[in-house]
């Protein structure tokens, strides 16, 4: 057993995961799975963690969002420029519906202990590019295509490259497949199926994501074999694993020694969804966290330590958000009104367009500018009703130019922008939905106050009328959709109007008392070193030394 690498007495891990969000020049994200990833990378690199981290080069990103002359948004994808890679010389080759696909393996090394390894199929002259073109983009196929790249490539990479891991930890159920190579592995060297699967989970940590049973990602059998997903493994194994049909979450589950939702409340859910099911592994919460020296302006940093003018520094952020703003012709805000910031993925649940749902009640603070919003978003380039939320967005920000904006596009700059320059953070999904979220805990660490339903880790950190507002709104089970929108509007606008409003305009020291907590709440409860530590702690060290323990009994 290779364990304790760099003198740390640290367990080496293997992260995987299907996206990576560490900077906007490397756009192999597309939102909140891949930027947790990207922060967490950066987490490890501060903290000195020994951590690999495996993923895709997606030659074409996720999406290049824009807004059309009508209003629309409109996909671009464009090849763009990664030659600040290294080519490690690795190739490794996965076996993909009878064809043979030669992988590159490309380093990013800019996070020293914590190197990013990127698999590519799409290198010039390779056929079969499709498959690492678009994250989250294609058919079916592709997608299988892509995470057996990831989950069976990315296990040949670490052994091709002479990286040598204790624990596997899979970022959400893309990289199941990576389980199955590690049990083909164990069965090339003696072992029957059923050894070789206990043996594997011994290695395996998975978080999961999805707070939706249908959300989570399932395949059908004959369809997987003829990819050669199985990787070599019969249905009835395979069914053992994944259920009928195959579900990558399950089969995560199966598969791993420890798992765990994203945060308390999701946790829980994460339990009530899979708990009962046979070989589930034992499930708990780590919270997610952000990485601070990427999200947390240092002069606000500065200032909260040091109890400097905290709103003099929020005042230059949020000047320097209307001056992004204004020279692209967006719109012309001004910096002496509230600004709502709102920056998601434009999916129906999280409900970007509830705040204009009334207009008798909202118009008349657009139209004076005593309340301003400023959005941004980009919807799957497949869901059009995503695209019809940016598209009314967008029509909103042309009736009112001096009180609603919409940035197209949405990437990490535009991010950091937002959750620095804006008052308050608005998030508003249906519930329970969020499995996380952690816009807002940018948003909480620069002083952004968080106006926020209970959902995700909201629960975690947010005190009403302390360190932020919390809505009151109403699970939904008993509710129909409609019924929850008209009740959550009504709860939205009773605070806004009721509570924060008065204190923006009339009670700016309160205000900034907030903030002042907004920031205390954040910056170690929800950062990533936070949320490292605990990864090491609670899941690889005990996985590690359990197989430590092991082996030496049986030596
Ligand atoms: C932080 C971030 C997200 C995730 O935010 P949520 O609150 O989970 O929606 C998505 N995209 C970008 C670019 C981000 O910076």
């Amino acid at each position: 057993m290779a364990a304790y690498r760099y003198g740390t007495g640290l367990p080496q891990v293997a992260y995987f995961c299907m996206e990576y969000g560490l900077t906007a020049a490397l756009p192999v994200y597309s939102g909140g799975l891949g930027i947790l990833a990207g922060d967490y990378i950066k987490a490890a690199e501060d903290l000195g963690r020994p951590l690999v981290a495996i993923g895709i080069l997606w030659r074409q990103g996720y999406t290049e969002q824009l807004i059309d002359p009508t209003g629309y948004p409109h996909d671009t994808f464009v090849n763009y420029d990664c030659s600040g890679l290294k080519d490690t010389g690795v190739t490794v080759p996965v076996r993909v519906r009878g064809e043979d696909v030669t992988c590159k393996v490309w380093l990013c090394d800019r996070y020293g202990n914590a190197p990013l390894f990127l698999l590519d199929a799409g290198y010039p002259g390779s056929p079969h590019a499709w498959m690492t073109g678009r994250l989250y983009g294609g058919s079916r196929q592709d997608r299988v295509a892509a995470e057996m790249i990831l989950g069976i490539g990315g296990v040949r990479a670490l052994r091709a490259l002479g990286i040598d891991a204790d624990v596997y930890h899979f970022n959400e159920g893309h990289s199941a497949f990576a389980g199955l190579e590690l049990i083909r592995e164990k069965m090339n060297g003696g072992l029957v199926f059923e050894q070789a699967w206990q043996e594997t989970r011994r290695e395996i940590v998975f978080t999961t994501h999805t707070p939706v049973a249908a959300g989570n990602e399932v395949h059908d059998h004959a369809s997987l074999q003829e990819m050669g997903a199985n990787n070599g493994l019969t249905y009835d194994q395979m069914r053992l694993l994944g259920g009928d049909p195959f579900s990558m979450t399950v089969a995560a589950l199966r598969l791993a020694y420890m798992a765990n939702g994203v945060s308390k409340l999701h946790g829980r859910t994460v339990h009530r969804m899979w708990g009962q099911l046979d070989g589930v592994p034992l499930i708990f919460s780590i919270t997610n966290g952000v990485h601070p020296g990427t999200w947390q302006d240092a002069r606000i940093k500065q200032a909260f330590e040091t109890k400097g003018d905290l709103w003099a520094i929020h005042m230059d952020n949020k000047r320097r958000l209307l001056r992004y703003i204004k020279d692209r012709k967006l719109g012309n805000l001004s910096p002496d009104s509230l600004l709502i910031g709102f920056a998601r993925r434009a999916a129906d649940y999280k409900r970007g367009d509830l705040i204009f749902r009334s207009p008798d009640v909202i118009e008349p603070y657009l139209a004076t500018g005593k309340i301003q919003i400023v959005f941004s978003s980009k919807a799957h380039p497949q869901d059009e009703l995503g695209k019809q939320i940016i598209a009314n967005l967008v029509k909103y920000g042309r009736r009112y130019p001096h009180s609603v904006v919409f940035i197209e596009n949405y990437n990490m700059d535009i991010a950091r922008l937002m959750v620095q320059g804006c008052d308050l953070w608005l998030n508003n999904p249906r519930r329970p939905q969020e499995a996380s979220g952690t816009s807002g805990m940018k948003a909480a660490m620069n002083g952004v106050l968080n106006l926020s339903v209970e959902d995700g880790w909201v629960g975690e950190g947010v005190q009403h009328g302390i360190n932020g507002w919390l809505l009151n709104f109403h699970p939904g089970e008993a509710l129909s959709p409609g019924k929850q929108d008209e009740k959550d509007l009504q709860s939205l606008y009773k605070v806004l109007l009721q509570e924060v409003v008065p204190i923006y305009y009339n009670n700016r020291k309160h205000w900034v008392e907030m903030m002042t907590l907004s920031i205390d709440m954040s910056r170690w409860q929800f950062s990533a070193h936070r949320m490292c530590r605990e990864y090491y702690d609670l899941m690889y060290t005990p996985v590690a030394n359990n197989n430590k323990n092991l082996s030496l009994q049986t030596v």
